[in-house]
């Protein structure tokens, strides 16, 4: 089993491993992994964790145990955050070729399962990128107990003063009033 490309570095090969006999596993740490930002998911830090294979009869298990945040916005103040995700992921991938003859295994004989690659390699980044994108949560918030913006100047009410009065003051104005520089200047 070599190291994962730098190309692709959710990508094993496990030809060695396939050689080997089944409950043969090999381990690897997963570091510092950034995967190509599409489907608006933006990571807020690399992905870290380990992943483990196994052979099985018929291919080998894939146990991976990964972390990483999701770059995301408070859904009641708007403030940028990050939403903390680990993805675990265990699932058997079969060989798309036999080993020995290196002819294509049918695969419409079960459609559904994971198959390594042509090249004999295990490649989780669809799988991650489907857990991230199901991680993401619909409206997340910075803070448990998020005030949201205030409906009279717009800031977030977790921020300077809002003993706004009543009467028509012009809502620009008030915006400035509740703006504290010393807030900004840290
Ligand atoms: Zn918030
Ligand atoms: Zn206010």
């Amino acid at each position: 089993m070599t190291l994962s490309p730098a190309d692709a570095p959710l990508t094993w090969n496990v030809a060695g491993l396939l050689g080997d006999d089944p409950g043969t596993s090999r381990e690897f740490d997963v570091s510092d992994v950034s995967i190509p930002r599409d489907d608006g998911l933006e990571l807020a830090r690399p992905i870290s964790g380990h992943v483990r294979f196994q052979r099985t009869n018929r291919g080998i298990i894939a146990d991976a145990k990964l972390h990483t945040g999701l770059r995301s916005e408070c859904s009641r103040c708007l403030r940028p955050m990050e939403v903390p995700v680990d993805v675990a992921i265990e699932e058997e991938f079969l060989p798309a070729l036999d080993l020995a003859t290196g002819q294509p295994l049918p695969a419409d004989a079960e459609p559904d399962v994971a198959r390594l690659t042509d090249h004999h390699e295990i490649d989780l980044e669809p799988i991650v990128r489907d857990e991230l994108v199901l991680a993401e949560p619909i409206a997340p918030l910075h803070s448990p107990d998020c005030a949201g913006l205030c409906i009279e100047c717009g800031l977030p009410l977790d921020e300077g003063t809002h003993d706004h009065p009543t009467d028509d003051i012009d809502p620009r104005l008030e915006a400035l009033r509740a703006f504290k520089p010393d807030d900004s200047t840290d």
